[in-house]
């Protein structure tokens, strides 16, 4: 898994993965913009906009002293419409930061798996699908039911220990540590993952 925060795979994924997951005609662009807002106004929801927030397992690395450190909380947040007028969708993307434990200064953005990022954009998919599309969310729920009561265990087991972080080279875990949230860019603006 990268450090590095990298748009292009998002973008190379959200392309390879609109054929499969929509099964429409209509022309989607993705976009990223990092001063997104998760209110919406008034006239944004009347424009059709909705907003989804994904928490993600990303990987992080100081600019400042090149610590690395692991979190299960990096929130990942889209804006999406449909416009049926021009058939015309749009999605926006804001990854938010953490910030150094070290340093505490500029807020890192993340670097993730390509699994991650499929997981992530899946979850908008069936947004889009659901909301833009009146398609129902999943098929399989029967089958997914089951699967969410073992993933919800082994989440509450691993709840308090959130972050990880590394020695300098990156190899071993030294501790794991529950998330904290003054060095949250997510925390801080009252968007952060529910508990
Ligand atoms: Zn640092
Ligand atoms: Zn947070």
């Amino acid at each position: 898994m990268s450090t590095d925060w990298t748009p292009t795979l998002w973008s190379e994924c959200f392309e390879e993965m609109l054929d499969e997951e929509l099964d429409s005609s209509d022309q989607w662009a993705f976009h990223f913009n990092y001063g997104l807002t998760e209110a919406l106004t008034k006239e944004e929801r009347r424009r059709g906009w909705r907003v989804y927030n994904h928490c993600a397992y990303g990987r992080f690395q100081c600019g400042g002293c090149s610590k690395t450190w692991r979190s299960a909380r990096v929130v990942l947040m889209f804006r999406y419409r449909l416009r049926d007028t021009t058939a015309r969708g749009t999605v926006l993307m804001r990854p938010y930061g953490q910030a150094c434990k070290r340093c505490r200064e500029e807020f890192e953005l993340p670097g993730f798996s390509q699994n991650e990022v499929e997981e992530a954009l899946l979850g908008l998919f069936g947004k889009i699908k659901k909301n833009c599309y009146d398609e129902d969310e999943e098929e399989e729920e029967e089958e997914e039911e089951e699967e969410d009561e073992e993933e919800e265990e082994e989440e509450e087991e691993e709840e308090e220990e959130e972050e990880e972080e590394e020695e300098e080279d990156g190899s071993e875990k030294v501790s794991r540590r529950p998330h904290e949230k003054a060095l949250c860019e997510a925390c801080r603006l009252g968007n952060c993952c529910q508990e």
